[in-house]
């Protein structure tokens, strides 16, 4: 695996390998590797012949008040899971090759932007497609992968990419969770033991919604936030929100609806802000 910092070093590397007839398949990241991220270079490697992976912790996503000077950054170790992964390319830009000049967004990620995750985190997708379409500028990349964990971001990236870089492939890749149900995350490395059984709380308060949808694909999206709002009547789990919305909408749902729906969750479990989400279908 070469590791490559700037620009030019990435643009001849990518240029090698698309000349050698290469797919070349992306997957960004900001670092703290756990198995999810390395399921999703197993899904690049399916789809392509090189895989770029990047890992860049992007300011621009994080609020005044969020953890980016303290978010996890562990470049050593992490690269050496990435060789193991088999990995082709690792690029690790610096804050000036990825915003040479102002640091401002150049993507709106509209509507969508501005409910659930963007509600409680005001410019967060601005940014997180900000940074998406400049590093899809930077890799020129045949495929992308994306983790469905953070559904809103893969929805609003879904949509920038249709719109602005048709030739690209997004493919979803699916959840990889703990075996008590917790969906691993970088920030999980906060939670203490305690913590960390709270947290467990989140998957199973989305199973217990998924269980009060009614086989025969009656539509009660009340009962199935009710049901997971109660699961998760704990004091030490700080609901953000739970919601039920059309997964290629993302629009609330109502009685009636058949199709494909996502149930997410976003809370605190002390300091540490956790979300989590479960396809259903009605
Ligand atoms: P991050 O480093 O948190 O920005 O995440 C980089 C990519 O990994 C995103 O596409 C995430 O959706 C994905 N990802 C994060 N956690 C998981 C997980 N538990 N399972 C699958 N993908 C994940």
């Amino acid at each position: 695996m070469k590791t490559v910092t700037s620009e030019a070093q990435l643009h001849a590397e990518i240029a090698e390998a698309k000349a050698a007839g290469k797919k070349v398949a992306f997957v960004p990241t900001m670092g703290a590797l756990h198995q999810g991220h390395l399921s999703l270079i197993e899904v690049a490697k399916r789809h392509a012949d090189f895989v770029v992976v990047s890992i860049f912790v992007n300011p621009l996503q994080f609020g005044p008040n969020e953890d980016f000077d303290k978010y996890p950054r562990t470049l050593e170790t992490d690269s050496a899971q990435l060789v193991e992964a088999g990995v082709d390319l690792l690029f690790t830009p610096t804050v000036e090759v990825i915003y040479p000049g102002s640091q401002e967004p150049t993507k709106s990620a509209g509507p969508v932007g501005s409910v659930l995750e963007g509600a409680v985190r005001p410019g967060h997708f601005d940014g997180m497609l900000t940074v998406v379409s400049r590093l899809f500028d930077l890799v020129q990349p045949n495929v992308a992968v994306f983790g469905a964990k953070d559904a809103q971001q893969l929805h609003l990236i879904n949509a920038m990419t249709k719109r602005d870089y048709p030739s690209i492939k997004i493919i979803e890749a699916p959840t990889i969770r703990e075996a008590g149900g917790l969906a691993l995350s970088s920030r999980n490395r906060y939670l203490d033991e305690e913590a960390h059984e709270v947290a467990q709380q989140l998957s199973a308060a989305l199973r217990a919604g998924a269980a009060a949808v009614h086989p025969g694909g009656q539509t009660n999206p009340n009962l199935v936030i009710e049901t997971a709002t109660n699961a998760l009547a704990t004091p030490e789990a700080k609901l953000e929100y739970i919601a039920l919305v059309d997964k290629d909408t993302f629009e609330p749902i109502e009685n009636g609806f058949s199709g494909r729906a996502l149930l997410l969750i976003a809370a605190r479990v002390g300091e540490t802000r956790l979300i989590d989400n479960t396809e259903l279908t009605f």
